[in-house]
C-alpha cells in the first residue's frame, strides 16, 4: 500500500480508527476502519477493509489501557502496512472551547490549551488528548492535527451560545457550545450533491444515534444545535436524558443525596432510553420488542425530537429540508417516518416507500419541506482537514 493518513477517535474504553491512503487526485481512500474495544475490560481488536471484508478480529489480553491499545494499534499496522510511512495522524477531539474554530495542528501550545479545556468534557477529553501524547511519543516526526467536535458551532451568534448566568461563571467558560460538529460539517459538505435544492437553504440535521441531536444549518453554517454546554443537553439519548429541569438536578444533590459522581453517572450512563424501557438502550433492541416501556420510550425519543424540530424550525424561520444521519438516522424507517408526521405541520409529507428504501429523498415530489437520509463519514472529515492542514491533498 501507499503511504496512509491514520484518524484516531478515543475514547475512555474504545480506540476506533480508519486507514485513509494517499489521495489518488482528489480526495482520501478508505483502506480499512477498526476498532479496539473493551479497553479496561475484555479488549479485542476488529477490522475491516473498505468493502466490509473482515481484515482482523482477535482477543487483545494485554492492554490495559489506551496506551496499550495504541501500542496494539500500531503494531498490527506495521504488521499490514509495514512498508509504508504515515504521512499524518487525525484526531476527534470532543472539546475545542470557544477558541478553536478549526482544525489545529497540534504543538505543545495547542495541547496544553486543550487541557485547560477538560473540566469541560472530562469523560472524552483525558482520553483524546493521551492519544495525541501517546502517538507524539511514538512518533516524533508525524504531525498531529486535532479536529473538533465543538468547531463547526462557532458560527453562532452570541445569543445563541448564551447560558445566562452571571459573567464571572461565564468567564469560566460556562456557555453553549454544541457538538457533533465533524458529523454536521461532513453532511453539510455534500448537500450540494446529495440534495442541492436545499443546499443553500434552511435545513435541520438530524444526527440520531447513541448520541443524538440536531443541528440548524442556514446556507451550509450551524446557526444553532440542540446540545449546549455538553452533550447532556437536548434530545433523548440511548443512556443521557437530553435537557431536563435543573432543579430536577438540585433535587438529586438536596433531597436524594446523590453525589457527583452519582449525578454524573446517571446523566452519562443510565438515563435516557435506557431509563425509560429499563431494557436498553439500543435503539434496534427497543423497536424489535413489545413491552410497554419499550413503546414508551420510543415514544418520548420522537416526541423530543420533534419538540426541538420545531424549536429549530423557529430559529431558522421555516424550513426548507430535513435530513436524517447516524445509526438511527440512517437505519431506521419507523422512527424518521414517525418525526417526519409529527412534523408535518412543517409542509413535511413522507413518501413511505422511500423512506422504506432509504432514501436518500423520502419525502413525496409535492412535499413542501424535503426529507433526506444522508449517511455521515466524521472519520473522512477529519482525514479532509488533516490532509488540507498538512497540505497533503
Ligand atoms: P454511536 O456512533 O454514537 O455509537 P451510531 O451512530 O452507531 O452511534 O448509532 C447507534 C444507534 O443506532 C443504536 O441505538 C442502534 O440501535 C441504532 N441502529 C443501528 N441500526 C439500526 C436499525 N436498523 N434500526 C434501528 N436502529 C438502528
Amino acid at each position: 500500500m501507499d503511504d496512509y493518513a491514520l484518524v484516531l477517535n478515543a475514547g475512555s474504553s474504545s480506540l476506533k480508527f480508519c486507514v485513509f491512503e494517499r489521495p489518488v487526485g482528489e480526495g482520501w481512500r478508505l483502506e480499512a476502519r477498526g476498532q479496539i474495544e473493551g479497553i479496561g475490560t475484555s479488549p479485542s481488536l476488529s477490522v475491516k477493509g473498505a468493502d466490509g471484508g473482515r481484515l482482523a478480529s482477535e482477543k487483545l489480553d494485554s492492554v490495559r489501557n489506551g496506551r496499550d491499545a495504541l501500542d496494539a494499534l500500531a503494531s498490527w499496522l506495521r504488521s499490514k502496512y509495514g512498508g509504508s510511512r504515515v504521512l499524518g495522524v487525525g484526531h476527534r477531539v470532543v472539546h475545542g472551547g470557544a477558541r478553536f474554530a478549526k482544525p489545529t495542528i497540534v504543538t505543545p501550545q495547542v495541547l496544553a490549551e486543550l487541557h485547560e479545556l477538560v473540566p469541560l468534557a472530562p469523560l472524552h477529553q483525558p482520553y483524546n488528548l493521551a492519544a495525541i501524547e501517546a502517538v507524539s511519543e511514538r512518533l516524533p516526526d508525524v504531525p498531529q492535527v486535532a479536529c473538533f467536535d465543538t468547531s463547526f458551532h462557532r458560527t453562532h451568534s452570541p445569543v445563541v451560545d448564551l447560558i445566562p448566568l452571571p459573567p464571572d461563571i461565564r468567564k469560566a467558560g460556562v456557555q453553549r457550545y454544541g457538538f457533533h460538529g465533524l458529523s454536521y460539517e461532513y453532511i453539510s459538505s455534500v448537500l450540494a450533491e446529495a440534495a442541492p435544492e436545499i443546499a443553500n437553504g434552511r435545513v435541520i440535521v438530524a444526527h440520531l444515534g447513541s448520541g443524538a441531536s440536531l443541528c440548524a444549518l442556514k446556507e451550509g453554517k450551524s446557526v444553532d444545535s440542540t446540545m449546549g454546554f455538553t452533550a447532556v443537553d437536548g434530545l433523548c439519548m440511548g443512556t443521557r436524558p437530553g435537557a431536563i429541569d435543573p432543579g430536577a438536578v438540585l433535587f438529586l444533590f438536596q433531597s436524594l443525596g446523590l453525589s457527583a459522581k452519582d449525578v454524573e453517572a446517571l446523566l452519562y450512563k443510565k438515563s435516557g432510553l435506557l431509563a425509560i424501557s429499563g431494557l436498553s438502550n439500543d435503539m434496534r433492541d427497543l423497536l424489535g420488542r413489545s413491552e410497554p416501556e419499550a413503546r414508551l420510550a420510543i415514544d418520548y425519543f420522537v416526541y423530543r425530537a420533534a419538540k426541538e424540530i420545531g424549536a429549530l424550525a423557529a430559529v431558522l424561520g421555516g424550513i426548507d429540508g430535513l435530513v436524517f444521519t447516524a445509526g438511527i438516522g440512517e437505519n431506521s424507517d419507523e422512527i424518521r417516518r414517525r418525526i417526519c408526521e409529527s412534523s408535518a405541520w412543517l409542509g413535511i409529507e413522507i413518501n413511505a416507500e422511500a423512506n422504506a428504501t432509504g432514501g436518500p429523498r423520502i419525502s413525496t415530489p409535492d412535499s413542501k419541506v424535503s426529507a433526506w437520509v444522508i449517511p455521515t463519514n466524521e472519520e473522512l472529515m477529519i482525514a479532509r482537514h488533516t490532509g488540507k492542514l498538512l497540505g497533503l491533498i
